[in-house]
């Protein structure tokens, strides 16, 4: 992928201990080639490139002590320039704010829907109304029923209705008489770039003049994903993409080209199929994930995020008083499974996407773990000594698991709580208070 290609065109730089103009040179070399893999638009990628060397030039690259580093720089400094600079927001100033979402079938649109709303309802403290403008298939108007359903949030639709305006400015009226402040609306998408859809979401655009007409596509179609992004601005003028399906590994060259090519800002991204799996796009963290270093800051942000301040402090007694049991292990889980999928977050730690690329991460790695306390009594949970070869044998056949994998839990548990005992004094304290800000 494009991390793997720079890091090894940056691996020419910092083999030499002194820099010449060959060597620059030949890593700008690898630099554009990286970009064109990753699909980036050759004009793009060569403008980039003769932008990079005309600023090593200037700060006099060759002449520094670590000049390395300094190209690196650069090219971060630019790659992020490219993507757009600042992160853009999302305007919310209507009564309703009204969100128009377009793009092709199978983009993710009905997924994003969901998850904005979920975002703006629980980060943002809004009351969102989901529309279901996708005309064409009843499964459509389902499947928004169902995200609706799992975050919360009201969906508005009419299945006998097949005029996507008419269903729009109903749902519009239904948000103001409700006291909805931010109305989402999916639309229906082809699988190609057609007249007739164009002209559908062109018409609900001129009728319903959104605050914010969104854009959103899979990162995975790669260059396709700019001429798609072309032919829905040159209609609609959009004020923002969304990139999706950036999960693991996917290349990131649309990100890089979309902006340039458009000009306008991406402004989140789609990291897998939950709803939690959304983040605001900031192009200098982008930049850092691309160029292989990790995206550290966005993993203390998640971490942060789902961090409980109370919750913590009742653990730090229990484990003074020596009262950690199963329950809390399996809380502590749970935590950790909603900061996102594990290969995102393993995505996350520089160096270890990496080293990691070929170890198979399950999102639900952690299935047998849960299995295995579930199949405990509480009795056995607080107090996990009582434990004994009669109980696993129990355990493992309710849980339908091999008495192995409960003395390897049983093992695992037994270390942490000693760790976490340990870290009680000195260490533990510090990592808690980092992460609880
Ligand atoms: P629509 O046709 O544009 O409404 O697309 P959908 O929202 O129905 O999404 C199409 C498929 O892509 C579904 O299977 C989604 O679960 C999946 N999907 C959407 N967003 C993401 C994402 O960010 N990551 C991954 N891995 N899958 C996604
Ligand atoms: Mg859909």
């Amino acid at each position: 992928n494009l991390s793997d290609k720079l890091d090894k065109a940056f691996h020419i730089l910092k083999g030499h201990g002194k820099i010449t103009d060959v060597n620059v040179a030949d890593t700008l070399k690898e630099v554009r080639r990286a970009l064109l893999d990753a699909d980036v638009n050759f004009k793009i990628a060569k403008d980039f490139t003769t932008r990079v060397k005309e600023k090593a030039i200037g700060e006099n690259v060759l002449t520094t002590l670590q000049p390395g580093q300094l190209m690196v720089k650069i090219v971060k400094d630019e790659l992020t320039e490219l993507m757009g600079g600042d992160a853009a927001g999302i305007n919310l100033s209507g009564t309703p704010s009204v969100i128009l979402m377009s793009g092709l079938q199978g983009s993710g649109k009905t997924t994003f829907s969901g998850k904005l709303a979920n975002y703006l309802k629980t980060k943002k403290s809004k009351k969102p109304l989901l529309v279901a403008c996708d005309i064409y298939r009843p499964a459509a108007i389902n499947q928004l029923h169902v995200v609706g359903g799992q975050i919360g949030v009201e969906v508005y639709s009419e299945p006998e209705n097949k005029n996507p305006v008419e269903i729009a400015q109903n749902a519009i009226k239904h948000a103001k008489a409700n006291g909805f402040n931010v109305v989402i609306i999916d639309t229906a998408g082809r699988l190609a770039v057609d007249e007739e859809m164009m002209n559908e979401i062109a018409n609900v655009h001129k009728a319903i003049q959104p605050q914010e007409t969104l854009f959103v596509v899979d990162a995975m179609t790669g260059q396709d994903a700019v001429n798609t992004a072309k032919a829905f601005n040159d209609r609609l003028n959009f004020d923002g993409v969304i990139l999706t399906k950036l999960d693991g590994d996917t290349r990131g060259g649309a990100a890089i080209s979309i902006k340039s090519v458009v000009n306008k800002p991406i402004k989140f991204i789609g990291t897998g199929e939950k709803m939690e799996a959304i983040d605001v796009f900031y192009p200098n963290r982008m930049a850092d994930r691309i160029l292989g270093m990790g995206d550290v800051v966005s993993l203390v942000e998640r971490a942060q995020e789902q961090y409980d301040e109370e919750e913590a402090r009742k653990l730090q007694k229990k484990i003074a008083k020596n009262e950690f049991g199963f329950d809390d292990f399996l809380a502590q889980i749970q935590q950790i499974k909603k900061m996102g999928n594990m290969k995102d977050l393993v995505g996350m730690i520089p160096g270890a996407g990496k080293a990691l690329k070929d170890v198979e991460i399950e999102d639900d790695a952690f299935k047998h773990i849960e299995a295995i306390i579930q199949s405990m009594t509480p009795v056995e949970r607080s107090k996990p000594s009582l434990i004994d070869v009669k109980r696993k044998t129990r355990i493992a056949k309710g849980s339908g698991t091999k008495i192995e994998q409960v003395n390897q839990l049983m093992k695992q548990f037994d270390q942490m709580s000693k760790m976490m005992k340990m870290m009680q004094g000195g260490a533990g304290k510090n990592l808690m208070k980092a992460m609880g800000g």
